[in-house]
């Protein structure tokens, strides 16, 4: 799997994704909805920021599980970062910020977040 390179809009967030870029989950909770998130999935180390953390803020809700961050200029959100159940340090990311990614051609795998 080749590296990519993905974006904020106004580009202070920036980062290298070694996760898949060929499928990814849409899900129809309450957050993925409203975010229009197309995400991918890796371990921790296959997200690298290369921008100022301080560029992001994070929001949590419900259990407070994932830490959905996002751009504190241009409000675009980029990725997430959560645990597995056996603790596994996760990224998620949107693969609509990876502009190499051709959005047209992902696999969807569908999850009815909503019901969960
Ligand atoms: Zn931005």
């Amino acid at each position: 799997m080749s590296t990519q390179e993905g974006s904020c809009h106004c580009g202070a967030v920036q980062f290298e994704w070694d996760g898949p870029t060929d499928e990814a989950m849409s899900c129809n909770c309450s957050i993925c909805r409203r975010k229009g998130y197309l995400l991918a999935f890796a371990p921790m180390d296959a997200l690298r920021v290369s921008t100022p953390t301080e560029a992001l803020a994070t929001y949590t809700f419900n259990k407070h599980a994932i830490q959905h961050q996002f751009c504190t200029t241009c409000g675009c959100a980029p990725f997430g970062v959560g645990k597995t159940p056996d603790g596994q340090e996760m990224a998620a990311v949107n693969l609509r910020c990876v502009p190499g990614v051709d959005l047209d051609n992902l696999k969807i795998n569908k999850v009815d977040g909503a019901s969960f």
